[in-house]
This record gives structure tokens, sequence and C-alpha cells, in this order.
């Protein structure tokens, strides 16, 4: 059971004012807000521990490897890895894409095939198109239905023997899709294919288990799982990630250094150039312990509820047209009403206070295939109400009146 009244009481910025009212944060999607159970490891990291890890013989270093590696183990435990090195720490989910894009730029031949889908982000299509360019490899794209899921038949159909790897979100960020995962990661390896599963908007509200999904490689970003922002992790099956080339070359990532040659470290610091955002990765351990301490069980159910009593509240207002009507979906909502124009429906929103996100979300190809300049985007999280959603309906078909 979710207490959502002690729950906000952790969240500062919840009580925050935004132009006189009381902030309604439905902009989750984007970024998710932050605990003080997750800032006091930041200001604690700051105040008391502060130093380079992993090279110093002196305390503080020592400390600071030690709260950093725990970390690791926190996030490799939440998501069953089997091994701590399997877990690289990364910038975010956008890097961990380029990292296996540009690793694979070694190993792909022209001709190879890869395939994403329709309703991918833009950091899960770019890279790839890069890796392309590079390699004269060709992109495949898994076709989307009108109610927004993927086309699993003409998936089967895009599988062939010179599929070599497959890239798909876990959820989708514009249209709050769960995509069936399991069902493309088997599919694919009996296609000999791997898999990277974009798990940003999925790892908030679900917890994958890594080792029971096989999945090849997973990535996602802490902030939008109450974390702090600059901070993810990409996870990798150990012997793949051994194939790989390193990503950046610089300090931590070495074994030996002379101008005639230089060694690389073992991963996962093979993978790890350069000073890390050492307190964002272990504030990242720390909101795992928050969410987990409330429950994905129970995250998820409330977040339900929120969407159910949302979704059927909206559909009341005229002109009501949602992007996104899967079975299986996460506490997304795109929409728009009439003719409207997203941005100045936004606007109104947030001079009432109301913080919700409108254009195309870093997915311009989802709404291409809706003939659409974009949407308006409302995402809840755990923390938020029925009386904020209450306070969203009558902001929209208060806009709505202004605006049609
Ligand atoms: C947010 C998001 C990303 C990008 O995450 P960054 O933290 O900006 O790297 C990629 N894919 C999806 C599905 C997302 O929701």
């Amino acid at each position: 059971m979710i207490d959502v009244n002690k729950i906000r009481s952790d969240f500062p910025i919840l009580s925050r004012k935004v132009n006189g009212q009381d902030l309604v944060y439905f902009d989750n999607a984007a970024t998710s807000q932050t605990p003080t159970q997750v800032i006091d490891v930041i200001i604690d990291y700051y105040s008391r521990l502060n130093s380079n890890i992993h090279r110093g013989v002196h305390k503080l270093s020592q400390e600071a490897t030690e709260a950093y590696e725990i970390a690791r183990i926190k996030i490799q435990k939440h998501f069953n890895a089997a091994k701590p090195y399997e877990i690289i720490l990364t910038s975010g989910t956008t890097e961990g894409i380029n990292l296996i894009a540009s690793g694979y730029s070694n190993l792909l031949k022209p001709k190879d095939e890869l395939i994403i889908s329709a309703m991918e982000h833009h950091s899960n299509i770019v890279p790839w198109q890069m890796l392309c360019e590079k390699t004269g490899a060709y992109l495949k794209v898994i076709p989307m239905t009108l109610e927004g899921t993927l086309n699993m038949k003409a998936f089967g159909e895009l599988l062939n023997k010179k599929t070599k790897l497959v890239f798909i979100n876990h959820v989708s960020n514009a249209l709050g899709t769960v995509n069936p995962i399991v069902e493309i990661i088997n599919k694919a390896h009996a296609n000999d294919a791997y898999v990277l599963i974009d798990g940003a908007q999925a790892c908030p509200h679900i917890k994958p288990d890594l080792q029971a999904l096989d999945v090849d490689f997973y990535v996602t970003s802490a902030h939008k799982l109450c974390g702090p922002t600059g901070v993810g992790m990409l996870y990798g099956k150990a012997e793949l990630l051994k194939l790989l080339p390193p990503y950046q070359g610089g300090g931590e990532m070495i074994s030996t250094v002379t101008f005639e040659k230089t060694t690389y470290a073992d991963l996962p610091h093979k993978f790890e150039a350069g000073t890390p955002n050492i307190a964002g990765v272990i504030a990242f351990g720390a909101a795992l312990d928050y969410m987990n301490d409330i429950g994905f069980d129970s995250i998820a159910k409330y977040e339900n509820e929120l969407l159910n009593y949302a979704t059927d509240s909206l559909q009341k207002i005229d002109g009501m047209k949602i992007y996104g009507e899967a079975h299986n979906k996460t506490a997304v909502i795109s929409f728009n009403v009439g003719k409207i124009h997203p941005y100045d429906l936004g606007s109104i929103l947030d001079q009432l206070g109301i913080a919700v996100r409108t254009g195309h979300h870093c997915a311009q190809p989802i709404m291409d295939f809706f003939e659409i300049p974009g949407t308006v985007r409302a995402s809840f999280s755990f923390y938020n109400t029925f009386e904020e959603i209450d306070r969203f309906i009558a902001g929209v078909d208060k806009a709505a009146g202004m605006l049609q």
C-alpha cells in the first residue's frame, strides 16, 4: 500500500509553488523528483568523503571507493545481474547505447542488419544510424499499430540470418506502451541475434530480472527513478562486453601504459575511463534502496490506478484524442484536444502550476506515424495524487474552452 502523504513529505520540491499555485508535477517521464533520502547522500558525500576513487592510499579515497563499489553491487542486485563487473557505470542511457554502438563498429560487416522499432527514443535511433554509416550495415524498423503497439508479426518477418542486433525500448516514453521484450529476446536469440533493451522508461515502474530475461545488454538512467541526473548503468553479459573494445581512452581504464603499447583494464574499468560521477553513483544506489523500500509492486499498482482514473476523466473532454492505447502500459498519457497546438495547452497548464511536457518527446517518428506535430504528455509517479489529477483535468477543460 502506498501512503502517499508520507511519501510526499520525502520530496521537498513537491511543496513548492509555481505561478502562485501548488506545483502539480506530471513530467515524470522526462525526469523524476528526488527524495531527501537521496539528496542527503549527495550532501554527505561532499561533506565527508569527497576524494578520487580507486587510486588513493589514503582513508578518504578508500572510503569513497568502498561506497562507490557498494553502489555497483546494489545496482547489480536490484537488476539481478550475475556479476558486479557486468554493471558498467555510465552518464546515462544515451551513453550506454553509444558505448555499445561504438563497440560494434569493429564487429559488423557491410550488409549486416540491425532492427529497431518505430517507437524508439532518438537516443536509440541516432547511434545506430551512425553505426550503419560507418559499417555499411542496414537498419530495419518494426512498424507500429494504430493503438501504439509493435507489429510482432512484422518483427518475425524482419529477422533473418543477416540480423546481428535488435534494439528496443522496454517501455515507450512517448506512449507508455510496455513492449513484449521476452518474446523479442527469445525470437532474436533463436535467430542468433543479440538484443539491447533501452530500459530508461521502464525502470521507474518495473524491476527487471536481467538473468531471467536472458537479455544481452540493458541500459537505464538514474534520474528517472528518483536518482540524480548524469548517472546510469549499462548491463552487458560478461562474454559479450569482453569482445568490445574500450569506448574512451584515459585514466582508470588501463592496465599499463607505455608509448609503445597500452593494455586495457579488465571489466568493468575498461569502460569507465576518467573520474566518474562518484556522488551520483552512490546516490543511484540510495535511490534504488528508497524505491525498493516502497516496493515496485505497490508502485505499479498505485500508478495504474492513477492512470485509469486520469484516462477515464480525460476521455470525457470534447475533442480528446489519446495516443497509445496498449492494454499493457505505464502511467503515461499522450493526447491532443481537437486542433489545439500542444504547446498552447501546455502553456496554460503551466500558468496553473501544472507541469506537463509538450512536443515530440524525442520520438519524432511516432509523431510522423500519427501525422501530428506533437502531443501533450502527462506522466505520473507514485508520489502523485488523485486530487492532482482532478486539478489537471479541470485545467485541460479550462484550456480547451479558452483555445477552441
Ligand atoms: C529518457 C529516455 C532516454 C534518454 O535518457 P538520458 O538519461 O537522457 O540518457 C532514452 N530512452 C528512453 C525510452 C527514455 O525515456
